[in-house]
């Protein structure tokens, strides 16, 4: 691989559906910036297994919400692989409060700040960064159409995603830049598994027509399509990988 390799930033890479989307596209070709906010040991085992399987990667440390973090992200990429050709948000948190619990509004700020302002600093360095036939790609969720209780914070800041996916799209026009989300349904990661029952689990799981929870890897491969060649004409739309889960 050299440096005219294609080159990949994942937000939220050190687990979950990130790291797989990092692993994915690593196959692919990509050389990539394995971001994380704390966990650094997990960032080091994606880039060691993007390594041992012939792949390029180093890890980045930035919360996705701070904005000369999310500057710096990008410019430890440049300097390091010398462009970026593809962007995947991935980076995100659930934390569940019903609208008029005690500390929702708590939780509120805290989900907006790392979903909704972490998307849009990543988005803004994305459009700042992309050259023509870049890619940006960000994490929604199918939860949107669910409206469950508790989901408040979390479906507003993903309904807030969708609408800049859009807005952004607009924006690029003539750049040949694709700006496209991915919405999976429940998929297994500790986002989703931490704090339910295995009742719970399997009741969620029922709910998609095909019966059973996504794995990252999954999504990570609809994110590849979107990455990849023949993701080329697919702009400015939700992809909702789900099951059917709607
Ligand atoms: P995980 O909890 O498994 O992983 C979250 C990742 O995001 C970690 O890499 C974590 O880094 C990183 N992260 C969290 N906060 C920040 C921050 N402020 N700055 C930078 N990185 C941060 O989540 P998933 O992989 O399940 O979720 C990935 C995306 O997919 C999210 O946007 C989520 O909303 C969306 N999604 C997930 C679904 C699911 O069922 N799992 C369903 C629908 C959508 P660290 O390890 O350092 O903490």
């Amino acid at each position: 691989m050299n440096e005219l390799s294609r080159t990949a930033i994942v937000t939220g890479a050190s687990r979950g559906i990130g790291q797989a989307i990092a692993l994915r596209l690593a196959k692919d070709g990509f050389a990539v910036a394995v971001n994380y906010a704390g966990n650094a040991a997990q960032a080091q085992e994606t880039v060691r297994a993007i390594e041992s399987q012939g792949g390029r990667a180093m890890a980045i440390q930035a919360d996705v919400a701070d904005e000369q973090a999310v500057a710096r992200l990008f410019d430890e990429t440049q300097q390091a692989f010398g462009r970026i050709d593809a962007v995947v948000h991935s980076a995100g948190v659930m934390p569940l409060a019903p609208i008029a619990a005690d500390d929702a509004l708590t939780t509120f700020d805290k989900v907006i700040a790392t979903n909704l302002r972490g998307s849009f600093l990543v988005m803004a360095q994305a459009a700042r960064r992309l050259g023509r036939g870049g890619r940006l790609i960000v994490l929604s969720s199918s939860v949107l159409a669910k409206s469950f209780p508790g989901y408040g914070p979390y479906i507003a800041s993903k309904a807030g995603v969708e609408g800049l996916v859009h807005v952004l799209a607009n924006e690029l026009r003539g750049r040949d830049i694709t700006v496209n989300a991915v919405a999976p349904g429940p998929v297994a990661t500790e986002l989703f598994l931490t704090g339910k029952s295995d009742e719970l689990i399997a009741q969620i799981a029922k709910q998609a027509p095909l019966e059973r929870i996504g794995q990252p890897e999954e999504i990570a491969a609809t994110v590849s399509f979107l990455a990849g060649p023949d993701g080329a004409w697919v702009n400015s739309q939700v992809l909702r990988a789900n099951g059917g889960f709607a």
